[in-house]
């Protein structure tokens, strides 16, 4: 049996069932901290944690724009990504402490995006031996109040 290393897209078709109420990623940009699990927010992008992780504290960046063509981006939202996809690493090495990261862009349904008309950045913090854990967190419902946690403590640990 083949181990799969880096896998987000498989929780991403979980988020994407719930898609009718538009872009969950501008939905998020548009509403509240709390309710969007919105940990950063910049000029031109924010970060955000997946409502579906792969991991704790896996986290998104986006372009606060609706832009689904990574080409399409303006070089301050390119720089603002970057700046805040590092903050993040800095946030989640001083909360959970983990061995490794996975940054990644799924781009297209078949590359896995769940979200294919807003890109973004993932950034899956790894431990060693996660492997086989992930697929079984995988299937377990997140509870919300985990989430929420995890967003305030991430927001907390957030490099100025
Ligand atoms: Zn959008």
């Amino acid at each position: 049996m083949t181990k799969q290393l880096w896998a987000p897209w498989r929780l991403e078709y979980v988020g994407s069932a719930n898609e009718q109420d538009g872009c969950i990623l501008c939905r998020a940009n548009e509403g509240d901290d709390e309710e969007g699990l919105v940990v950063r927010r910049g000029k031109h992008a924010f970060a955000l944690l997946n409502r579906f992780p792969y991991a704790s504290g896996h986290l998104m960046v986006a372009p606060a724009r609706h832009v689904g063509e990574l080409t399409d981006l303006e070089d301050v939202e390119v720089l603002e990504l970057h700046r805040l996809a590092g903050q993040g690493l800095g946030a989640l090495a001083e909360t959970y402490g983990p061995q490794g990261f996975n940054l990644g862009w799924n781009l297209g349904r078949i590359a896995g995006a769940g979200v294919t008309d807003h890109v973004h950045m993932h950034i899956v913090p790894r431990w060693a031996g996660d492997t086989n854990f992930m697929p079984v967190l995988a299937d377990v419902k997140v509870l919300p109040e985990h989430l929420t946690e995890s967003r305030r403590k991430l927001a907390d640990a957030w490099p100025a």
